[in-house]
């Protein structure tokens, strides 16, 4: 498999008016070509930080403070802003939760795919370009015809399949989708995500899908990376994380907050506390404090990361044993 995005140690602050706050801790992950890396983890784990600092648009407070993101040999953390607006839509890609903050009210949808294919296929020529418009529509699964309209005359499913078809305009590598149908009531859900993966897979585009649903996880993902408190606390395969095996302890809470259909209970049982505060993390691991197999050396030492084939867990819990543990 060949790697197409490598992030190592990432630290991401924010600086407030009154604190400074550790969004991103060490962020290590590797993104192969054409494959879908799902991200999980409550909100405030440092999921969109993740995304916001590959893409290189961070809020005016956030800052990368250590590490490297490595996108085909290229290291984003050092390219210039001019660098970056050459990738940004060309090469990457980023879908946010809510369509109508990414669309253009007063241009129509076509208007609205023409201006990524002018900025970044200065060569085409504008029927080449008009005629790319339309199949773009289509494969988003919206008749060429509609591209004459404004976004207000699309409903919230469609806005996000215009949002989708911007973003895929100029086919990029990699595409990151932060939270895109949380937004959308369920039925709806299930399509685009349905159309997402066969998108993906025509184009060969490889996806960093951010969700705090581990069923939309396990629907399209082949592989997991599960954060908490700006860290990556447990990553594998599709396989590793959904099939059994022994998990980090908050990953084991986030399946049994996923309410269970099959089984007729109606309770959700959410993994009891808070995580910790950004601006004053704890010393040690830092889910120790709500974690129910919590040790003494939890709380002073970071866990190391434990390997076992494509399954790594940083837990004290597997620490000890080696391999065999999970
Ligand atoms: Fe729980 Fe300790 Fe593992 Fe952290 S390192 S998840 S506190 S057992
Ligand atoms: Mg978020």
């Amino acid at each position: 498999e060949e790697k197409l995005l490598e992030i190592k140690d990432l630290h991401v602050t924010y600086q407030t008016d009154e604190d400074l706050i550790y969004a991103a801790n060490g962020i290590n992950l590797t993104v192969n070509k054409g494959e879908t890396l799902g991200i999980a983890g409550e909100t405030g784990a440092g999921k969109s930080t993740m995304a916001l600092s590959i893409m290189k648009l961070l809020p005016r407070v956030g800052s990368i403070t250590g590490g490297s993101i490595e996108f085909e040999g290229m290291d984003l953390v050092k390219a210039s802003e001019a660098d970056m607006r050459l990738l940004r839509g060309e090469s990457i890609s980023m879908i946010f939760q809510d369509p109508m903050t990414a669309l253009n009210p007063i241009l129509t949808v076509g208007d609205q795919i023409d201006e990524v294919l002018k900025l970044h296929e200065s060569g085409a020529s504008e029927a080449q370009r008009a005629a790319r418009v339309d199949e773009i529509m289509e494969l988003v699964g919206i008749p060429a015809e509609r591209k004459v309209e404004y976004p207000h005359q699309f409903s919230g499913g469609m806005k996000q399949r215009i949002v989708i078809a911007i973003a895929l305009a100029c086919e990029p590598k990699l595409l990151l989708a932060d939270e895109p149908t949380t937004a959308l009531d369920v039925t709806i859900q299930a399509q685009i995500l349905e159309m997402m993966k066969a998108l993906k897979e025509k184009l060969n585009t490889a996806m960093i899908l951010i969700t705090h649903d581990l069923g939309v996880v396990a629907e399209i993902c082949d592989r997991v990376a599960i954060m908490y408190a700006g860290e990556i606390i447990e990553s594998g395969s599709a396989e590793d994380i959904f099939e059994g095996g022994r998990h980090h302890p908050y990953t084991t809470g986030l399946f049994n907050s996923i309410p269970d259909l099959t089984k007729h209970t109606d309770r959700l049982s959410p993994i009891p506390g808070l995580m910790p505060d950004p601006a004053n993390l704890p010393d040690g691991c830092k889910f120790h404090d709500r974690c129910p197999h919590c040790m003494e050396k939890c709380t002073t030492e970071v866990p190391a990361v434990i390997r076992q084939g494509t399954h790594e867990i940083a837990c004290h819990l597997y620490a000890a044993e080696r391999c065999e543990c999970f």
